[in-house]
């Protein structure tokens, strides 16, 4: 069983770095890996790229015993198995899909007790034979992965899950973990009921996602905006949501047409046709798929760079599911909502075909707030946030397309008193389509039907192309000039503002749209931000970048398995954007363990070196100058610095920043740079005490770690000084402390011979 083993902070770390590759937790990922080691039951909610899977993966690595995983599908299964052999973990699975050697050797390993992880379907727990030889073996605990499908609240319902309700029955002594990206409060019960967890361990990540730009844009001639995005995000693999089959096939032979390689996927098609698409999607083979939402769960693709909904989605939990299949290897990416108002009429017209009374009433809710959401003026991404009940405020959250509007306010008074007079006229009972209709003299047989054409309105924005005063409309609506009583019967009224404005008693603003569609450099930056404008996004050589993508695809054909499995798109960015020279400066990138790295490593530095050969201009303007390196201990693999956040800091430190510059540049925390440093002094880098502190200033504080008896935790000692030491000094002086102890008394000899000639000791705690 698993209590017996204790959770080992160090142990952790250094399995999360040599194995996975990664320098730190997710957030929540460090409490669950936790509580599972105190063999709690564990019932954990985290978004979609969280990083569920590392929180079971990491204790199966370190724990005696298998940890038994429940996935839903094959497909998902088999990507998992191949993702964690990739690291180095011993993984299987137990499916129709294997083969009978394949079998023979997971059920070898499992006996042997080998095996870190055994991939299953939930319908194995029918079976009395399989539950009878599981108790035969050393389970170190159950891991249930999209958990929300055992509920009938839930979007994925599969009654196969039910039969995981035994699980607790038949292994009374052994922990069950959780884990779903779904949000709601009512399926949450019903899985940990159902599942029957005792005092579970209950975990709900942020549901902010802050690598996915989100943006909103008015479907007019939707081919063309769509091919004009796609050509903004050319060379990266995508989803495009439509919301029919018969959608879907077109939208697919549109692009076909044009060129552009797009596979559809619905439900319609044939087993072997879908799955093809998918395999060629993953592969990067194919990088845009069209897809009715059948397309979802069991993607795993990390390097998915864009999602867009062309018709509106039916609720916010289903788009924030499928827009959460962007960017899950924590790159920016982008989710594009198409939003015309005749969408909405289509999808009333599916929610008014539900038969149960109460479950349409709350369909139609849901819809009400997807068109919400589309329609306010405010962040995108606080809505999102407050739909999930989390408070999110910032002043610009630099990742929507409201918060970064760039455009200006132009006075619109007369296009408004138009709209406005035209609503009047119409005596507030018609939608803004119509009230278009009548601005631009459109001959439409309602408006013969209610003598439109004879008011004094008709044709007064003959001027102004459609587009024009849809834009106004918008505005007017944003802005909440114009009232929509009703979402689902958008029927435009007039509110009080409006009436000043039509007396001239105010004026009206907004931001101009884009005129003219064909005008492409102008139209893109409307349509599309290649350049986003996260603060996070680092620029990468792109050059360099594709010819390691070339390389990837290769060794993924060689051993059979997705691209983003052997090193994810932001592992390529970061090799583009530091250019490692040799095996320690490799490693440090993220998502480089052990494993990968001896897999791949050598031929992936070649590539840079010859890459650097053939184009130096791209060399010098990326590569940074050899001698910032020289001190870091080469073919020694540290077990912690390896990502290129300690390479960043490691830089400015050996260009002589102290710690607040350093702090500044980064703008990270004080306390980060510390532990960035303190993981690169464990991992070799000589840092010399005296940088930092006067002696008699460590000599005190050495003191008071020795009064606690503990260099492990910080707090101890922090108590022990009676206020006199602080967390980020604390954690500084440790560095030093825990060296002099380890090296015993070389160090201490080295440490005396530096401070002798530090004649400036007036300052006792050093800002470097
Ligand atoms: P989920 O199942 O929650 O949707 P995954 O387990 O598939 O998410 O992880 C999403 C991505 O995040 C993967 O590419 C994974 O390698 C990466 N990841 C997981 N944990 C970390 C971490 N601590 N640091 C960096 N990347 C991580
Ligand atoms: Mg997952
Ligand atoms: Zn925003």
């Amino acid at each position: 069983m698993s209590s017996d083993q204790k959770y080992n902070s160090e142990q952790v770390y250094s399995t999360l770095s040599t194995v996975f590759g990664f320098y730190s937790f997710r957030p929540h990922q460090e409490e669950i890996v936790r509580a599972v080691f105190q063999g709690r039951d564990v019932f954990a909610v985290m978004p979609t790229g969280g990083g569920k899977s590392l929180c079971y993966q990491l204790p199966a690595r370190l724990m005696d015993g298998v940890c038994v995983v429940v996935s839903p599908l094959i497909s998902l299964m088999k990507d998992q198995v191949d993702a964690a052999r990739i690291n180095g973990l011993s993984a299987g699975t137990l499916n129709s899909s294997i083969s009978v050697e394949e079998r023979n050797a997971v059920g070898d390993a499992l006996r042997r007790n080998r095996l870190d992880l055994l991939y299953i379907s939930p319908e194995r727990f029918n079976s009395e034979y399989f539950i009878e030889r599981l108790k035969t073996l050393r389970v170190a605990f159950f891991a249930i992965d999209e958990a929300h499908c055992i509920s009938e609240w839930g979007h994925d319902f599969r009654p196969d899950y039910l039969a995981l309700s035994k699980i607790v029955r038949e292994f009374p002594s052994i922990p069950v973990t959780a884990f779903t990206a779904t949000a709601t409060q009512q399926v949450a019960d019903d899985i940990i009921g159902r599942l029957g967890l005792r005092k579970p361990h209950l975990t709900r990540a942020s549901f902010n996602r802050p690598n996915l730009f989100y943006r909103v844009l008015r479907k007019q001639e939707f081919d063309t905006q769509l091919r004009l995005f796609l050509a903004n995000h050319n060379g990266e693999s995508g989803i495009v949501y439509r919301s029919s089959r018969k959608k879907v096939e077109s939208t697919a032979e549109m692009l076909q047409a044009y060129g552009i390689a797009a596979k559809p996927y619905h439900a319609g098609m044939s087993d072997a046709d879908r799955h093809a698409a998918q395999e060629a999607f993953s592969r990067d083979e194919c990088l845009i798929i069209v897809a009715t939402i059948a397309f979802g769960m069991g993607i795993d693709k990390s390097n998915v760079r864009f999602v867009v909904h062309a018709d509106l989605p039916k609720n916010i939990e289903g788009y924030y599911q499928e827009t959460g299949r962007a960017g899950r290897d924590g790159e920016p990416a982008e989710c594009l909502l198409f939003f015309g108002r005749n969408d909405i009429a289509q999808q009333l017209r599916f929610v008014d075909e539900i038969e149960d009374e109460h479950v349409r009433d709350i369909a139609k809710e849901q819809l009400r707030q997807m068109i919400h959401l589309a329609e306010q003026s405010g962040c995108r991404r606080v809505a999102l946030m407050r739909y999930f009940g989390e408070e999110f405020s910032v002043q610009n959250c630099n990742g929507c397309d409201i918060c970064v509007d760039s455009r200006k306010l132009e006075d619109a008074t007369i296009p408004a008193q138009k709209i406005l007079s035209a609503v009047y006229r119409t005596k507030e009972s018609f939608g803004a389509i119509h009230l278009i209709d009548i601005l631009t003299a459109a001959n439409t047989e309602k408006i013969r039907q209610f003598r439109h054409n004879q008011l004094p309105t008709y044709g007064a924005g003959k001027d102004q192309p459609k587009i024009f005063w849809r834009a106004v409309v918008d505005a007017l609506i944003v802005q909440k000039i114009i009232l929509i009583e009703d979402p689902l019967r958008p029927i435009l009224k007039l509110t009080d503002e409006a009436w000043q404005i039509l007396r001239g008693q105010k004026t009206f603003a907004m931001r101009k749209p884009a005129q003219n569609y064909s005008d492409k450099t102008k139209s893109n930056q409307q349509i599309s931000g290649t350049k986003i404008p996260f603060s996070e996004v680092q620029p990468f050589s792109e050059l360099l970048f594709g010819k390691l993508r070339e390389l990837r695809t290769e060794f993924a054909r060689a051993e059979n398995v997705p691209p983003y499995i052997v090193f994810s798109d932001r592992t390529l960015h970061e090799i583009a954007r530091n250019f490692p020279r040799n095996a320690a400066e490799f490693q440090m990138i993220h998502g480089i363990g052990q494993h990968k790295f001896a897999a791949y490593g050598q031929q992936f530095l070649e590539a840079v070196n010859k890459f650097c050969g053939q184009n130096p201009d791209e060399a010098t303007k990326w590569r940074q100058p050899q001698q910032t390196l020289q001190h870091l201990p080469a073919n020694q693999k540290n077990s912690t610095a390896q990502s290129s956040t300690f390479l960043e800091t490691y830089r400015l430190f050996c260009q002589g920043k102290t710690i607040d510059e350093i702090v500044t540049v980064r703008q990270l925390t004080r306390g980060t740079i510390i532990s960035h440093l303190e993981k690169l002094s464990e991992s070799g880098m000589e840092l010399s005490a005296d940088l930092f502190f006067v002696p008699e200033r460590l000599e005190q504080i050495k003191i008071w770690f020795q009064a606690s008896g503990e260099t492990l935790f910080l707090k101890p000692a922090i108590e022990a000084s009676n206020g006199n030491l602080d967390y980020d000094e604390a954690k500084l002086a440790r560095i030093f402390i825990k060296k002099s102890v380890t090296t015993k008394g070389t160090r201490d000899i080295e440490y005396e011979k530096d401070t002798r000639d530090i004649n400036d000791r007036s300052d006792i705690y050093r800002s470097r």
